[in-house]
Formats: C-alpha cells, sequence, structure tokens
C-alpha cells in the first residue's frame, strides 16, 4: 500500500454530509460573493483566533499584499522578510513595491532570527514579516519588542499556524495583522483558493475591506484602486464546516509527531524539529535534516513512502529574484536548509500505524 504525504479525500469524506449541506444552502440562496455565509465565516474566525476583526479574501498571498497595501507600504520602502520559506511571502512585498530585506533563521527553529534584526534595520525598514513556520510561531516577544523600539509594523504570515500558541495566545493575534491562507493542504483549508486576514486594528480593517473589493466602500463609489480578492460564499461555508474540527486535528497531528519524535531520535545525522518551551506548535509539516537527503527520499520512494521537500530553493535564488543580485552563499543557513530539510508525511487523517512505518523505514536507512 503506497503511503501518501497527505490525503485530502478522507477530510471530505469524514465531514461528507455537512459539507453537503454547505454546497445546497448556498447554491439554493443565489448570493456567492460577499454574503452572509462570508459574514459569519469571518465573526467565527476571529473569535478563535481572539482579534477583533477578520477580513476574508482570496487567498494567503493577496492576504500578505492587501495588508502592505493598506499600510501605504510600496516603493522605497524594506520589509525585513524570512531567508528561507515560501516565496509567496516574498511576493507580497515586491507586489506592492517594497524591498524584501531577508534575514536568516534560527539555525534550530529555522524562524526568523531576532538577534540579527538590528544588522538589517535602515532608515527605509517600515514592517517586519515573519513565517510561522512549519506551524510553529517565530520568536514573537523579540520581534514585537524590536519592532516596538523602532517603529516598525509587524505582519504575520500566519498561513501555516492556524492554532498554533505561544504564551497562551493564537497566531493571528500576535503582531499588528496577520496574513492566513486557506489553500486546500493547510491545517485548515478551503476546497479552493482562500485566505483572510486578522487584526484588531479597526481603521486598517475597514481599508482591507475596501481594498479586496476595488476599493469600494459603497457600490459604483471607488476611492481608491483596490483590488478583487473576495473570499467566495462556497468557500466560506465550507470553511465553517471544518473551523471547529482544526483543534481536534491538530491534536491529532500533535499526537503523531511525537511518535516521530520518540521513534527518530538519535537517528543517523538526522536533525528532528525543535521545540521551545514557549510555543505549541500545530505540525503543518514535519521536517528533519539530513546530509543524507536524498538517499533518504529516494530509499523511502522505493518503499511506497511519500515525502517532499520544504522548500528545495530558497526565494533569493529562484528565477523570480535572480534581478536582485544575490550569489549562491549570500544567505548560507537558508541555502543549507533547502539543501538538507525533508518532509515526512504528516496529517489528522494518517494512522499511527502509518506513521510507524515510516518511522522504521527511516530508521532501517540509516542502519544499512
Ligand atoms: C501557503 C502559503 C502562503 C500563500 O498562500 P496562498 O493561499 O497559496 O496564496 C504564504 N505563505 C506561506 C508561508 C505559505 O505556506
Amino acid at each position: 500500500m503506497p503511503l501518501p504525504f497527505l490525503d485530502l479525500k478522507a477530510a471530505t469524506a469524514e465531514l461528507r454530509a455537512e459539507l453537503d449541506a454547505a454546497h445546497r444552502r448556498v447554491a439554493d440562496s443565489g448570493w456567492f460573493l460577499l454574503g452572509r455565509e462570508l459574514e459569519a465565516f469571518e465573526a467565527e474566525y476571529a473569535a478563535s483566533v481572539g482579534t477583533t476583526h477578520c477580513i476574508g479574501v482570496a487567498n494567503g498571498l493577496e492576504a500578505l499584499q492587501l495588508v502592505l497595501l493598506a499600510r501605504g507600504i510600496g516603493a522605497g520602502d524594506e520589509v525585513i522578510v524570512p531567508a528561507n520559506g515560501y516565496i509567496a511571502t516574498w511576493l507580497a512585498v515586491t507586489h506592492v513595491g517594497a524591498t524584501p530585506i531577508p534575514c536568516e533563521p534560527d539555525a534550530r527553529t529555522y524562524n526568523l532570527d531576532p538577534a540579527r534584526l538590528a544588522a538589517l534595520l535602515t532608515p527605509r525598514t517600515k514592517a517586519i514579516l515573519p513565517i510561522h513556520l512549519y506551524g510553529q510561531t517565530a520568536d514573537m516577544t523579540a520581534i514585537n519588542a524590536f519592532a516596538a523600539a523602532h517603529g516598525l509594523f509587524v505582519l504575520e504570515d500566519a498561513a501555516q499556524s492556524h492554532g498554533a500558541r505561544t504564551h497562551g495566545r493564537a497566531s493571528g493575534a500576535l503582531g499588528h495583522a496577520a496574513g492566513i491562507s486557506f489553500y486546500p493542504t493547510k491545517n485548515l483549508g478551503a476546497l479552493a483558493d482562500a485566505g483572510a486576514i486578522t487584526t484588531d486594528d479597526a481603521t486598517l480593517a475597514a481599508r482591507l475591506r475596501s481594498l479586496r473589493n476595488y476599493g469600494s466602500r459603497e457600490r459604483y463609489h471607488h476611492d481608491e484602486a483596490g483590488l478583487n480578492s473576495r473570499l467566495d460564499e462556497f468557500s466560506a461555508a465550507f470553511l465553517r464546516v471544518k473551523l471547529p474540527h482544526l483543534a481536534a486535528w491538530n491534536a491529532r497531528r500533535a499526537a503523531l509527531a511525537q511518535r516521530y519524535l520518540t521513534q527518530l531520535r538519535g537517528v543517523g545525522d538526522l536533525v528532528l524539529p525543535f521545540v521551545p518551551a514557549w510555543t505549541e506548535p500545530v505540525w503543518h509539516l514535519f521536517v528533519v535534516r539530513t546530509a543524507h537527503r536524498e538517499a533518504l527520499r529516494a530509499y523511502l520512494a522505493e518503499r511506497g513512502i511519500a515525502t517532499q521537500i520544504h522548500y528545495p530553493i530558497p526565494p533569493h535564488r529562484s528565477g523570480a529574484y535572480r534581478s536582485l543580485g544575490y550569489k549562491v552563499g549570500a544567505f548560507p543557513l537558508a541555502e543549507q536548509l533547502a539543501a538538507e530539510v525533508l518532509s515526512l508525511p504528516i496529517s489528522p487523517h494518517h494512522t499511527a500505524e502509518q506513521i510507524d512505518s515510516v518511522g522504521a523505514a527511516v530508521r532501517s536507512f540509516f542502519d544499512s
């Protein structure tokens, strides 16, 4: 039996009746955008995060981009971003015309290293955009302290961290605003592209509601040049079905992660995820590191075990950012991670037996 990296059909099967009912409800309503489902989902999601506002948008990339736009961040401004991670975070910055300033990660958590922020600060720095990578919150205490000292805006990229907490607060409520993705593979995933922004800032929230809808607060009155970036009623209704299951699904992920951590300790040169005491990750991914990544990946593939790499090319080395002129070695830690990380299968719908068989296969690779 092949062991999939992720099985999205299992989540749908678990909630079949409710999802079918939601689909019918929206189809029969004849109202497909900016309606009751979105309004209800925004209230429910804001409550789950602990912010006063949630603004549904079309996807995670535009969630981040719209916040930068709403803050007036653009040409000539600099935004500090992780040197490692997903390219969407950088794209949000460059799509508004600002410059991404890469920050190397902490060597153990792979999240943005706050100790490096001071060296990156210039008179043009406007914001810090940390990712809660792989489902574990960045060191927001240190990042927020630095931002407060220098008057910077903090935008969380919370695309991978639905439900993750630090010091009792949820990701999405740890900065001035957060961009969230409900891409189907995320811990809370829609059945299409979808995203949201959370914030406690009422002025920002009002501006974002306008900007996501052509810059319009009143129909056919366009006060500013906005985007078309709306979370549709079907997606909102499906997300409302899934949201009440998020905590249990995250707990399931945590139990499976614990199995990996127990079974893979001290195996070969394998570096396991490091979880500081102050953070409660939601295990969007279970990422190990080894100098033998390609051989291990091939060995597991031969045994029907699917793995992935998040991410094989750091943004500064991708074709999209060739014009920035960064050479090999510009961000050695980010580049080393890109060469060594491997994501093992994990999801709420993997069984303990499946996880154990992955663990056994990894151990046998290093024994042989
Ligand atoms: C998925 C993801 C995004 C982008 O989300 P989309 O909904 O696909 O646009 C942004 N940042 C990170 C870290 C992500 O994992």
